[in-house]
């Protein structure tokens, strides 16, 4: 098996993770396994230190010293912070995790800055094509009812903080990540999402515009691949951003209780 990727602290080895794991598994099984890049240090020795996690439950640092003591392993900085997230993740890469989440979208933001172009990222399924149901909120256009998106895709932030944690991994992006705009940490007026496959009205180079309703053109949010505001002071880089009064919310609550009433109102029949 073979696997592309950089030695560089952008590159995105997490997506592989499943992959190469599974692979060596299967190897170990049978005769044994030869894991190897160019130098033998930083790509396939986080590949070995997560599967080293994985198979022992170790921290990376502890997965880290095993390895050492038979090989020398000096993963590159972006690939440390992998196998963090992977740690955080509970040795699984877990696409629904906030962590997973958060790191896609500036790995996202980050392959867009390296070209601009917006049409070869792979983006989320449209929830409208998508034929198993969520087991959380589903959010729709005020307007239409149109399903725009379920509540997996919604990227959670802190009210009032900027989001640094990828600085060192994804540089020269697109997007000052500092907060400047105050806020009011107390109040979030619209929610940031994974781009979505009914976003793709976005063009080549064009970095900011608006995101419309699919079904009706209503416009339900923005977004800006150098990031936005949300009204508690956020910044939030790269930024699909859906303002609260433009979307309705369908709790899972809401639809057991209609449910409910249904079986009720059948009942009075
Ligand atoms: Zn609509
Ligand atoms: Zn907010």
């Amino acid at each position: 098996m073979v696997v592309f990727a950089y030695d560089e602290e952008c590159e995105n080895l997490l997506d592989f993770f499943d992959l190469c794991l599974d692979f060596i598994d299967a190897g170990r099984k049978e005769k044994g396994v030869l894991a190897h890049c160019f130098a033998g240090q930083s790509r396939s020795a986080s590949m070995v230190i997560a599967y080293l996690m994985r198979m022992e439950k170790l921290s990376g640092k502890e997965a880290l010293a095993s390895l050492r003591q038979c090989a020398q392993a000096r993963p590159n900085p972006g690939f440390l912070k992998q196998l963090d997230l992977f740690e955080r993740m509970n040795f699984k890469v877990d696409r629904s995790s906030p962590i997973y989440k958060h790191f896609r979208l500036k790995d996202l933001g980050y392959l867009y800055s390296t070209d601009k172009k917006f049409h070869r990222l792979k983006l989320r399924a449209d929830p409208e094509t998508v034929s198993n149901e969520s087991s959380g909120s589903t959010y729709h256009c005020k307007k239409c009812k149109r399903i725009l998106l379920f509540q997996e895709q919604v990227i959670d932030h802190t009210p009032g903080e900027a989001d640094s944690e990828f600085d060192d991994m994804f540089k020269n992006m697109i997007g000052e990540v500092r907060n400047k705009n105050p806020g009011d940490p107390n109040q979030c007026t619209s929610m940031f999402v994974e781009p979505i496959e009914w976003m793709n009205t976005m063009e080549d180079y064009v970095s900011e515009g608006k995101l419309l309703c699919p079904k009706c053109s209503a416009k339900v949010g923005s977004f800006d691949w150098s990031g936005s505001y949300c009204s508690c002071g956020s910044k939030i880089v790269p930024a699909f951003q859906l303002q609260m009064s433009r979307v309705d919310v369908i709790t899972v609550k809401d639809c057991v209780k209609k449910k409910k009433n249904n079986k009720h109102d059948k009942r009075r029949v």
